[in-house]
């Protein structure tokens, strides 16, 4: 199965793409995490992307095609696999069409304030990648290990992030829906309630 994840940001995709690898065995390919694991290494894609991702502005389309050719490529024709952070212009949509073939596009709808609320509230497991909220747990629940806040997750990169989506990324659900390719979720509530629509939706596949 080859999908893409598409939604504003903190709408949960990174958290589902954990019960999808699992449950249908697909790759996981978050550009924001490769990003921020090239930040931490210190690579010249990292220190580039950086300048950017501070300020809650999308990294060029030319660099992150260009990544994302490099990851496709690499994958054996029968690996499955889910986008998630990509692609978030129409440009990025047109490449991928261009080098691959979809079988859907999972939308995840969130409200803006909903949203607001998630981010400023979220901490990620500097061990596992668990994400959580600072307000209930000071350590990881799952493994123990530290919890640290993103960079990006202070209240006025999350709003510029949200303008960006609206600007730019929301028009991939025209899109995708002229495609036919569009599977819309409420993504509000539980994890796992969102993650049993997905199925749902996945079914109809
Ligand atoms: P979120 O979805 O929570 O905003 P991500 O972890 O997906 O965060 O991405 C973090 C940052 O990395 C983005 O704000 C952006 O600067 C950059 N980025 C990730 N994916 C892309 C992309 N496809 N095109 C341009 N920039 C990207
Ligand atoms: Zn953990």
């Amino acid at each position: 199965m080859r999908l893409v994840l598409l939604g504003a940001p903190g709408a949960g995709k990174g958290t589902q793409a954990v019960f999808l690898k699992e449950r249908h065995n697909l790759v996981h390919i978050s550009t924001g995490d490769i990003f921020r694991h090239n930040l931490k290494e210190n690579t010249p894609l990292g220190l580039e992307a950086k300048k950017y991702m501070d300020s809650g502005q999308l990294v060029p389309d030319d660099i992150v095609m260009k990544m994302v050719g490099t990851k496709l490529a690499e994958l054996k024709p029968e690996e499955g696999f889910m986008l998630d952070g990509f692609p978030r212009t129409v440009k990025q949509a047109e490449f991928l069409e261009s080098i691959t073939k979809l079988d859907g596009v999972i939308l995840f709808k969130v409200p803006d304030e909903a949203i607001v609320k998630r981010l400023t509230s979220r901490a990620v497991c500097k061990e596992c990648g668990n994400v959580t909220n600072i307000h209930e747990h000071s350590k990881c629940p799952l493994c123990g290990g530290e919890l640290y806040r993103r960079d990006d997750d202070n209240e006025e990169t999350i709003r510029e992030r949200l303008r960006v989506f609206h600007e730019q990324t929301e028009a991939l659900e025209d899109f995708y829906r002229s495609r036919g390719l569009l599977l819309e979720i409420d993504a509000t509530g539980m994890p796992e309630e969102v993650f049993e629509r997905v199925s749902d939706e996945l079914r109809l596949l």
